[in-house]
């Protein structure tokens, strides 16, 4: 393994320990764990961020959008509790990396970017590295993906000022989904939202967190 990658890998077991009061989660699933491995986050950054794919920070992506933190990535993953014959909305494909994450841990995903070069750059990645259980679509996933509904997990890499209800009703009872909430370059919180048996949702703040925002307007996604 390389070194760098390694070290990647010790940064989120210690973060994870750091903040496993906030969390609940003290070590991640190895699971989650050899995905992260797995998956090289090299091929998912910029020509110009090469030098720093392993580091445990955001890098833009263009378009003002960002890879999120690979701490970031596996937690949120971690959270969903994923199995392999889980299906999994993610909303906010930008680089493909969190999906490619989330292939390899689940049966399918269907991911939703707005715009549209990063939906396509994103799909040709993914294809060129052999995932064959993943569906991107370019449009406004604020309203979720209703063809493809319910889903076991939903996940939203982008932060929105409220749970979007649509996303709520596209989740399968017993199901899961993490979504930063907050107010664009506020504050904002990782939330759990839990569907239990009957279909009842409760929601959990897990950890303060700093997301682009999710774009919440149908016109937005024209530009
Ligand atoms: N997980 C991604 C994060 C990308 S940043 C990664 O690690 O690369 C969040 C992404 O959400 C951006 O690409 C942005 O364009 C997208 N986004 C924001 N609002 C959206 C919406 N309403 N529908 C779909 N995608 C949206």
């Amino acid at each position: 393994m390389s070194k760098k990658l390694n070290n990647m890998l010790e940064t989120i077991r210690m973060e994870a320990k750091y903040t496993a009061t906030s969390t609940g989660r003290e070590e991640f699933n190895e699971r989650v764990m050899q995905a992260m491995h797995d998956v090289d986050r090299k091929n998912f950054v910029s020509k110009n961020y090469k030098l720093l794919s392993y580091d445990n920070g955001p890098l833009p992506i263009g378009y003002g959008q960002t890879i999120s933190q690979p701490y970031i990535v596996a937690l949120m993953t971690e959270l969903l509790d994923l199995e392999p014959e889980h299906v999994v909305l993610e909303v906010g494909t930008g680089s493909g990396y969190q999906t490619a994450i989330l292939a390899q841990l689940a049966k399918q995903v269907y991911s939703i970017e707005r715009i549209k070069e990063l939906a396509e750059s994103s799909e040709q990645r993914l294809k060129k590295l052999g995932f064959n259980n993943i569906e991107i679509r370019h449009f406004n996933g604020y309203y979720g993906w209703l063809d493809k509904a319910p889903f076991d997990s939903i996940i939203v890499t982008a932060a929105a000022s409220h749970i979007p209800n649509d996303l709520s009703e596209q989740l399968k009872p017993g199901g899961r989904m993490v979504i930063p909430v907050g107010l664009p370059y506020m504050p904002q919180e990782l939330m759990l939202v839990n569907k239990d048996i009957n279909g009842e949702t409760s929601v959990k703040s897990v950890l303060d967190v700093s997301f682009v925002p999710l774009i919440t307007d149908d016109e937005a996604q024209e530009e």
